[in-house]
């Protein structure tokens, strides 16, 4: 459907007015002509407001073109004026078109025929105008939506213009307001972006403080353009705060993440040195173990052999009578057999008993427990006619008594036992302090032992003699190193073969509370 062209015709000329309907109809068959000839029909027309365009001329007799176009444009400002007339100076053209008259066209004879083009003209422009207007409304309502503040500022700092999106992103008023607050901080982009080669623009991402105090993350496009020979920065902001808390969010759990990682690593990898640790102890235990039984078995069988051997040779002889010193020599051995090896399960039982029994730790005084470990040894240091020299006073120690006069009787049972048969043995017993231990030696004017064996005469059944020699069931030294270990000392020995020994056991000293 062709759309109705509905024109004013304001001419006091019917023959004018006539010749203008006339040509326009030539060219469009749907045009509606509204004549007018008086104020009353243009006032009329004018509040009824049905029209699409003004065609008038200059001279009118209750009015002037001017008159008209100011009336029509202060209404209608979006419906086009042309001036047809022959009257009228160059000035008066240019000052209707200043006030926004679309066309004028002269009233000669061969000039009619340019009112049907002269009306195209300024209804397509009408048209493109009103289409612009409409993407304009459209844009900024878009813009509007998007929340992204526009905004053009000179670079003094002064805002020439923005959208409300803007004002209300930073929480301002008005654009006074925004000049006022210089929020943006808008001469340091200046001077940034006149260092720049074209196209002078910048985006950033950075921390703003609204005018209300609180700070915003935006996203900030920035450009320097010259607008008619003036600098003037063209701006557009985003409120980015959440997607940049959320990053800011993100990269902390990371940061938490990578941490509790890193933790949980290290912690890993202590306890994998721990296991490590355990394992190899394990195996040395193993190891121990294995030599253990092999020495348990080894030296339980000595004795047993010899109660078999006997106990066989007294079978077969039974019935001779002739042999009863040497039956009697026999049973003799078997018993002396059997008490070997009840001595060398007895001191086993002591050894393992060391390794599991409680060990309260108490603070000792040697000097006493020296009395006490000599009375007990009496019938040895007499039999062997031993002297013995104890250094007084002895130091004070921390440890089991229990156990420390097992040690300690142990030591000096070995200082008698390992002396020449001619010799007179001579124990000297004293203390030593060292640091936070106390050292206990004990020397003999034995033997000696040479220094390869000095590790290993502390472990079980080592022994450098045969039992008939010197016997024992080579656990005593085993049972002072683990004593000694188990309330926190060492032992050790110096000595050299036919020069005696020094024994020695660290203990730790005894802390005193009240100075
Ligand atoms: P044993 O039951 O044989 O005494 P020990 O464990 O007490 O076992 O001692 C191990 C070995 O260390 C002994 O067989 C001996 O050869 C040597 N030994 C221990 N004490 C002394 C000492 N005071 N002088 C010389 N040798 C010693």
């Amino acid at each position: 459907m062709t759309q109705v062209l509905r024109i004013l015709i304001i001419d006091d000329n019917p023959g004018d007015r006539a010749l203008t309907i006339r040509e326009l109809r030539r060219e469009f068959p749907q045009f509606q002509p509204q004549e007018i000839r008086e104020a009353s029909s243009f006032a009329s027309a004018l509040a009824a407001g049905e029209f699409d365009l003004v065609i008038t001329d200059y001279q009118l007799g209750w009015s002037t073109g001017l008159e008209v176009l100011y009336t029509i444009k202060q209404q209608y400002p979006n419906c086009p004026v042309i001036m047809f007339t022959n009257t009228g100076s160059e000035e008066i053209a240019v000052e209707a078109m200043k006030s926004g008259l679309d066309d004028y066209v002269l009233k000669l004879p061969n000039r009619y025929i340019r009112i049907p083009a002269a009306v195209r003209l300024a209804l397509e422009r009408t048209e493109i105008k009103r289409r612009a207007t409409l993407l304009e409304i459209r844009l900024q309502g878009l813009l509007n939506q998007l929340k992204l503040g526009i905004f053009r500022i000179y670079p003094d700092g002064n805002f020439i213009e923005c959208n409300p999106a803007f004002l209300e992103l930073l929480g301002l008023d008005s654009l006074s307001q925004a000049s006022a607050m210089n929020l943006l901080n808008i001469h340091e982009y200046y001077s940034i972006l006149q260092k720049l080669p074209p196209p002078q623009q910048q985006e950033q991402e950075i921390q703003l403080q609204r005018a209300d105090g609180r700070f915003i993350w935006v996203g900030l496009s920035i450009a320097l353009n010259t607008v008619e020979g003036q600098q003037v920065l063209d701006g557009l902001i985003e409120d980015i705060t959440s997607r940049k808390q959320a990053e800011i969010e993100i990269q902390q759990l990371n940061q938490t993440l990578e941490e509790r990682v890193r933790e949980r690593t290290a912690e890993l990898e202590v306890a994998n040195r721990d296991l490590a640790q355990r394992n190899q102890e394990l195996a040395v235990a193993n190891q121990d173990l294995e030599a253990f039984s092999y020495s348990i078995s080894h030296d339980l069988r000595e004795p047993l052999r010899a109660i078999q051997a006997f106990g066989s040779i007294l079978l077969e002889n039974q019935d001779s009578e002739s042999n009863l010193e040497n039956q009697q020599n026999y049973l003799q051995r078997i018993i002396t057999s059997t008490q070997q090896a009840d001595k060398l399960v007895q001191d086993l039982l002591e050894y393992s008993r060391l390794s599991r029994t409680e060990m309260p730790l108490q603070p000792i005084n040697l000097s006493l427990l020296m009395i006490q470990i000599l009375r007990q040894l009496e019938l040895e240091i007499t039999q062997r006619q031993a002297r013995v020299q104890v250094e007084e006073p002895l130091a004070e120690v921390t440890g089991n008594p229990t156990i420390l006069i097992q040690v300690v009787t142990n030591l000096l049972t070995n200082a008698i036992k390992f002396v020449a048969p001619e010799v007179q043995p001579q124990l000297r017993i004293w203390t030593e302090k060292r640091n936070q231990l106390v050292r206990l030696w004990v020397q003999d004017n034995g033997i000696g032992i040479e220094e390869t064996h000095h590790k290993r005469i502390f472990n079980v059944f080592e022994r450098l003699h045969s039992y008939e020699v010197y016997p024992g069931s080579g656990i005593g030294l085993a049972i002072v190193r683990k004593g000694v270990e188990r309330m926190g000392g060492q032992v050790g020995v110096e000595s050299q073969p036919g020069q005696g020994s020094r024994f020695w056991i660290d203990l730790p000293i005894v802390i005193d509370v009240n100075p």
